[in-house]
Formats: structure tokens, sequence, C-alpha cells
């Protein structure tokens, strides 16, 4: 990985050997505290909402940072409706860059990535804000993200149980399936009503692209944790308003989750806190059981500059990437056309070789 101009680049299966031969909730731990490291520094990064080119079915968002070392960007799409067309509804691919050449160092997949940081940023959240001693965590919607939010619960605050519940069977199957050798205590549930009995962490991680009502404020006791992932994009959320106006909210990055997460539903000055105070300690987190806390996930730049260092740092010496011819580089730097002359006459020589 010397030569600037190969960039190592992480396939969809060699991202599968990494994470299979480090161990998933590993390397969710791990994620968390790469995440936690870079919150803690967050002056330090260059910050700006995702850019979001929004149509009828869906999102394609770019998701830039840097911290004046490297750089760091993700191409990531939201199509709710392409699980039904045997399609992942979330994504993903990204770069990280050395700020000082511009050169590219990783070039990765992100599918499996996203999943594992949303999942450890969610996790390293409620081992924060969730109230001392939570077992039980409610899982609504069991999707793609499902499995690793129940893994990252279990590795970074301790969950046993996990109650399941979505509005297709099948996928809850698919969990408990997955999930069946983890140790997890696991309850397939008919009803979100059934899922949140005795939850003090509930889950929401649905895909719909609509104001949607996953909880209902009667749903929602005293001291609970709320965890709601699936409200990421403009006119798309789960839970109903009169919860956010009883909870303590807590975001990745305000002037993005104001008009991306659930906030989006409250006037633009209601209180929240930036998840980097209370890692800081210059916010709160907790402060008394009967508080209902509410992390506003919507996925931030940040966490992904964190994943992307996390594999970059994983890879020395590890063989799981293949080489990337991606830079072009002629002997003389100004000599670029000289460069695809020079291509164009060997081709020429290996013709009349061939001939
Ligand atoms: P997915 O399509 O694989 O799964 C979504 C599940 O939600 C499906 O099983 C569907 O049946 C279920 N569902 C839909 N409406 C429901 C309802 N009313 N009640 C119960 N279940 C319901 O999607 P995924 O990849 O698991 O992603 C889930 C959501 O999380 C998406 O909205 C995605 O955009 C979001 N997401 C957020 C972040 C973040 O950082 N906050 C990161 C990744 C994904």
């Amino acid at each position: 990985m010397n030569r600037l101009n190969i960039v190592p680049f992480v396939s969809v299966d060699n991202m599968m050997r990494l994470v299979l031969h480090i161990g998933v909730e590993r390397v969710l731990a791990d994620l968390a505290g790469y995440i936690a490291a870079d919150f803690r520094r967050w002056q330090d990064f260059d910050k700006t909402p995702r850019v979001a080119s929004h149509s009828e079915v869906g999102v394609i968002e770019l998701m830039p940072t840097s911290d004046g070392t490297r750089y760091g960007f993700k191409y990531v799409n939201g199509h709710p409706k392409n699980m039904k067309e045997g399609l992942q509804t979330v994504t993903a691919f990204g770069l990280l860059a050395d700020v000082n050449t511009g050169y590219p160092l990783l070039l990765t997949e992100m599918t499996i990535l996203t999943a594992l940081r949303t999942a450890a940023m969610s996790a390293l959240a409620a081992k924060h804000l969730a109230p001392a001693g939570a077992s039980v965590m409610a899982m609504i919607g069991n999707g793609a993200q499902a499995e690793f939010q129940a893994l990252a619960f279990r590795a970074i605050c301790g969950i046993e149980e996990i109650r399941l519940y979505d509005i297709d069977t099948t996928a809850t199957t698919k969990c408990f399936r997955n999930l069946g050798t983890s140790g997890l205590k696991l309850t397939a549930c008919k009803t979100p009503e059934e899922a949140i009995m005795g939850a003090h962490i509930i889950t929401t991680c649905t895909a719909d692209k609509q104001f949607a009502t996953i909880l209902t404020d009667n749903m929602v006791g005293s001291g609970v944790h709320i965890n709601a992932v699936g409200g990421d994009c403009p006119g798309k959320t789960e839970l109903h308003r009169d919860i956010l106006k009883r909870s303590d909210i807590f975001v990745e990055y305000a002037p993005q989750t104001r008009v991306e997460g659930e906030i989006q539903q409250l006037p633009p000055d209601h209180p929240v806190s930036e998840f980097w105070q209370v890692l800081s300690g210059s916010m709160p987190g907790r402060t008394d059981a009967r508080q209902i806390t509410l992390f506003d996930s919507v996925g931030f730049a940040v966490e992904d500059f964190s994943a992307l260092r996390y594999v970059h740092d994983r890879l020395r010496g590890a063989p799981f990437f293949e080489e990337l011819d991606m830079i072009a580089d002629p002997d003389e730097p100004r000599d670029l056309y000289g460069m695809l002359l020079r291509a164009k006459a060997a081709q020429e020589r290996s013709i009349t070789l061939a001939v």
C-alpha cells in the first residue's frame, strides 16, 4: 500500500472477510470507539449537512467531511421501495483521502459498513442515554439494519433480550433465524405494543417514505430511551410529534437533523443537544430515571469518516483488499499526454508483434 498511485479497494466480499476475521461484535465495539474518539474532537472537522438529491422514490446523498489531515466521503442511497423489488433499501460506498496530496487512500464498499457504523453509533448513544441497567430492547423494523443493531446493543450496552416486531412477519422470522445462535433472548411480537412491553430501549428502524407513526404518544412510558433510526429524510419520520415534546432530544449534527430527523416536525428553535456535547461533558446526558431520552439518528458524515479510518487502519498487513490502478502516474508529472502516447505506441508494437 505504499505506491501512491495504487488505491486499496475493499469489495463486499473482502469487507465480509475482514469483519468475520475480526468478529462482528468486536468490529461494532471498535467502531463505537473510533466514533467516540472523533466526536470528542468535533471542532477538528469540516461539517456540512449532506448533499441530497431527492426523487419521488428515494434519495441519493453525498456525505463529505475532513479533519484537516484526511478527507472522506460516502455515497449512499435510501429507496424504501427497493426491498419489494428484491434490492437493498440502502447501499453505499466511500473514499478516504490524504489532505496533503489529495490522493485517495482507500475506496471501499459501505453497505455493510454503514449497517455496522449506524448500529455502533446507536449503541454508543444509548450507552450514555439509556436507563442504568437496561437489558431489554424492542426492535421495530426487522430489515437489513436490524441484526446489526441488536448485536451492537448487546456488545456495547449489555442488552440481553430483543423483542422483535415488523409489519412483515417474514422479516421477523429472518431476524429470529439470524440471531438464533447469538445468545440473545429473542421474542417475536405480533404488535408494536407487545414489542415495547418491558423494554428499556425502543429502536425504530422502519423504511417508508412518509410521515409514519410507528410509535404513538401513549405507547411510550417514562424512563425509556428511544433510538429512532428510520426517519432520516425530509418527509420521512417514525414518531408521533407528541413523543418528541416529552423527550430530551439528542442529535448528531443539528443543522442536518433539523431537516431530516424526527425533529423536522418541531419548530426550528426546539432545544436539542448534539451528542458530542454529552461525550465531551459540556451537556448532560440522562439526568433522571423518569426522563425519556431520544436519539434522533439520521447518520452523519463524521461517523462514516470514523468507519473509513477504522477499515484503513485494519487493512495494514491484512490481505482483505485489492489494488486499484486509480491514479494516473506519469514519470514526469506534467507529461500526462506523453503517457497516453507511450501507451498507444506500446499497443501498436504488440499488435505488430502479434501479426
Ligand atoms: P429495510 O427495507 O431492509 O427494512 C425496513 C423494514 O421496516 C422492513 O422489514 C419493513 O417491513 C419494515 N416496516 C416498514 N413499515 C413498518 C411499520 N409501520 N412497522 C413495522 N415495520 C415496518 O431497511 P433497512 O436497511 O433496515 O433500513 C431501515 C431504515 O433505517 C430506513 O429508513 C433507512 O433509510 C434507515 N437508515 C438510517 C440510518 C441512520 O444512520 N440513521 C442508517 C441506515 C439506514
